[in-house]
């Protein structure tokens, strides 16, 4: 936890005491009722809002915000900074243009009480849903599900954090804590730089102690995620020497690039297929004796012949891994193996920019702990650790380095998310907004005692 050494020692103090204290103070409250008044008041706050929240879902899923319809991902951030301004946070739009996307919506509000707990919330605006798509609309298909682009991932998450930051607002519970809001413009297709598109993440994460997203993780109530996969994405350039099919395998002229590929591509398949929680897909191949590669469009051509030894090949794929240690040490070997070379042939692999995984840590699953413990004092289900296997990677991935506890998967419910069946289950809205607002009361409340 590189963190810790960063910490202030007021905030270090929150977070530790915050772990100490939370089972106590809560075990003493479920002995008689297990919500408190304000609690209990949260939870009727929510569900007098409940229409405005399925209202605000609605409004935003009908706007197109396909992440490269940059006009229709700012007029889904102004609805947001609409929506944050009136809870009284100071609302900025960062532009995106050095990184080609729109740009991202920071709100910031600042408790007056200098050790205040700081918790950083985070959604997006943008969907995969490019701007002519068909799927423009939002549906109520039955009393507990609505269809729409991203009414699951993740406009309705946008909507849980603005109700429950609104629900804390109206009953004055906001005094205590500090929180910043971050909705990128740019998940779903992130905008490169990495180091550009993600710096308010970044920055956010270094301001806070705790990192929450409200993503709409494995789409299970019953999971969240306390780690994510890191994801990089990787390119495999092969040559070999071009000659007459009738002179392969000979020393002179050798084995060409496609069973040179085809040796690098077994080969990591058979070192590292077995290892848990890694995986390693190629995704295109193109080969022959002369490759061209237009990566903006993921498309390829090539030109061979059978009788030619093949003298290119190139290969994209990604790299999916739980922690850092294990994508480093996986790869060292796919290195190691690529530079093995049959005879006549070369290879290069070219990792790009990538996501950094968020690690199980113990403090993450302290933090889900609370969570869940939130979850049961409203009589809902307990909470556990997903899967990591079962969701991509995203934008929290960023933050976790650079905080003390973070969480992931709070957001709106639902299934089918990039897809034109993209459902959200509604049963999941008011559940999940009580829970954050309560959760966030819990460790304003309790960051607060220490002092
Ligand atoms: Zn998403």
């Amino acid at each position: 936890m590189l963190r810790i050494i960063d910490l202030s020692l007021p905030s270090l103090l929150v977070v530790a005491t915050l772990i100490l204290s939370s089972n106590l103070s809560y075990a003493k409250n479920s002995s008689v009722n297990k919500l408190d008044l304000h609690e209990e008041r949260i939870v009727q706050q929510v569900n007098a809002s409940l229409p405005l929240a399925l209202q605000e879902i609605e409004q935003a899923v009908n706007i197109n915000s396909g992440s490269m319809n940059l006009a229709g991902v700012k007029r889904v951030g102004q609805l947001a900074e609409q929506q944050l301004s009136a809870l009284g946070f100071d609302v900025q739009w960062l532009d995106g243009s050095a990184f080609n996307r729109a740009g991202h919506i920071v709100a910031t509000h600042k408790s007056q009480q200098p050790n205040a707990i700081k918790i950083l919330m985070i959604g997006h605006l943008d969907t995969v849903f490019a701007q002519h798509d068909d799927f423009q609309r939002f549906k109520r298909i039955s009393q507990t599900e609505a269809s729409g682009p991203g009414v699951a991932d993740m406009k309705g998450g946008n909507t849980i954090i603005i109700s429950a930051l609104r629900a804390l607002k109206t009953l004055k519970l906001l005094d205590n804590v500090s929180i910043q809001v971050i909705l990128t413009g740019d998940e779903e297709s992130s905008g490169r730089p990495l180091s550009l598109s993600k710096k308010a993440i970044v920055d956010g994460a270094i301001w806070a102690d705790i990192a929450l997203g409200f993503e709409n993780g494995d789409n299970n109530i019953a999971t969240a995620m306390a780690a994510r996969r890191g994801y990089v994405g990787w390119t495999l350039n092969v040559s070999g020497k071009a000659a007459h099919s009738s002179q392969i395998f000979s020393p002179q002229v050798g084995y060409g690039a496609i069973y040179e590929s085809a040796r690098i591509l077994e080969a990591f398949r058979r070192q590292l297929a077995d290892e848990k929680g890694l995986t390693f897909n190629p995704g295109l191949i193109v080969g022959g004796t002369k490759v061209d590669i237009d990566g903006a469009k993921s498309m390829g051509t090539t030109f061979g012949k059978s009788n030619v030894i093949a003298q290119q090949v190139t290969v994209k794929g990604d790299l999916r891994a739980l922690s850092s240690t294990q994508a480093l040490r996986a790869q060292k070997i796919m290195q190691a193996v690529v530079a093995d070379n049959l005879n006549q042939t070369t290879a290069e692999l070219v990792f790009a920019e990538g996501y950094p995984p968020m690690a199980l840590t113990s403090n993450n699953k302290r933090l889900l702990s609370l969570y869940s413990q939130v979850s049961q004092d409203l009589g809902y289900n307990v909470v556990g650790i997903a899967n990591p296997r079962n969701a991509g990677a995203a934008d929290i991935s960023f933050a976790a380095n650079h905080v003390a506890m973070s969480l992931d998967g709070l957001g709106l419910m639902g299934s089918g998310a990039h897809t034109k069946n993209e459902v959200a289950d509604l049963t999941s809205l008011h559940k999940n907004i009580e829970k954050t607002a309560i959760l966030i009361y819990r460790l304003a409340d309790n960051a607060i005692a220490v002092h």
